[in-house]
């Protein structure tokens, strides 16, 4: 059978049990998908071993199934993947887009100014061509605009070495980063539409960057709302965080809709149900862009 055109996936960290900020993004991700009569796939991201908590990719893949999720095809394991990155750091390296760099985070709080998402790497170990590969390794990031469409909130455009600088893809104690797995397994799987929270925004602009260097096609994206308080900190530990009660699916289900601006009948009483109205509500639906403000991905 061919491949459908659509491929969607979902993709947890499984530092804790499923949260509903994750559930938001897995029912996104999957309604979009199935209404493309896409496939959706999922992948767990256990790139950094101290971020993961014992059992719980298992709980999650427990839970997403007592909801009545279907996934397609194996689950792909990020710790599982370690050849494979490497195998993309060294293209990189011989492409002359990899340095190694001695600073440490000590150092670059001190020197380096706030971007997006942290502190922008000034570039220090850029031309310091230190040989040992032991230590962490970054990418030279180019110094031009890159300009996506969000399927949601249109228009994206970043400077990624303003905003962000030459950023790690490996650190020095040998655990890739998540931008650089990220990128390597949605081409592995042939993702064509990524659809996660707005509070991943500011890393797509870095991971269309390594797309380009590494020649892999860029996805789709769109970014769902996820809540922000007055100080555009995401809503972490109020209700996004709480884990879902996999005992009560349909009450996590019908609020993970609703936060995603699907007006469902009432008198839905069970899981199945739920799956039907919704499958048969969403497509044409565009969930409300950010509730509160709107992070800014990188300034225009
Ligand atoms: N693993 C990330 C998370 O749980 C999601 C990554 C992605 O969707 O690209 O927040």
């Amino acid at each position: 059978m061919a491949m459908p055109a659509y491929r969607g996936r979902f993709a947890p960290t499984p530092s804790g049990p499923l949260h509903f900020g994750s559930l938001v993004a897995a029912l996104g991700s999957y309604l979009e998908a199935r209404s493309h009569d896409g496939a959706w796939l999922l992948r767990i991201e256990d790139v950094d071993p101290p971020r993961v908590a014992a059992g719980s990719a298992d709980a999650i893949l427990h839970t997403l199934e007592a909801f009545g999720f279907e996934w397609d095809g194996p689950v792909m394991y990020q710790s599982r993947r370690g050849e494979a990155y490497r195998a993309a750091v060294d293209e990189l390296w011989h492409l002359g887009l990899v340095y190694a760099c001695a600073c440490s985070r000590k150092q670059l709080s001190e020197v380096a100014r706030r971007g997006v998402d942290g502190p922008v790497y000034p570039g220090t170990c850029r031309t310091r061509q230190h040989a040992d590969r032991a230590l962490a390794q970054r990418f030279r990031v180019p110094d031009s605009r890159v300009i996506f469409h969000d399927n949601l909130l249109g228009h994206v455009a970043c400077n990624v070495a303003s905003e962000c600088g030459d950023f790690v893809l490996r650190r020095a104690d040998g655990i890739y980063s998540y931008q650089l797995a990220v990128v390597v397994d949605d081409a592995e799987q042939g993702v064509s539409h990524v659809v996660r929270g707005a509070d991943l925004l500011t890393s797509t602009p870095r991971q269309i960057v390594l797309q380009q260097a590494l020649d892999l096609p860029t996805p789709a994206y769109l970014h769902l709302p996820v809540a922000f308080d007055e100080q555009g900190a995401k809503l972490s530990k109020q209700t996004l965080a709480q884990p879902v009660e996999s005992a009560s699916p349909l009450a996590a289900l019908r609020a993970a809709a609703r936060f995603l601006g699907l007006a469902l009948p009432a008198d839905i009483d069970t899981s199945a149900g739920f799956w039907q109205a919704a499958l048969a509500a969403w497509p044409g639906h565009s969930p409300p862009p950010i509730r509160g403000r709107r992070p800014n991905p990188c300034n225009p």
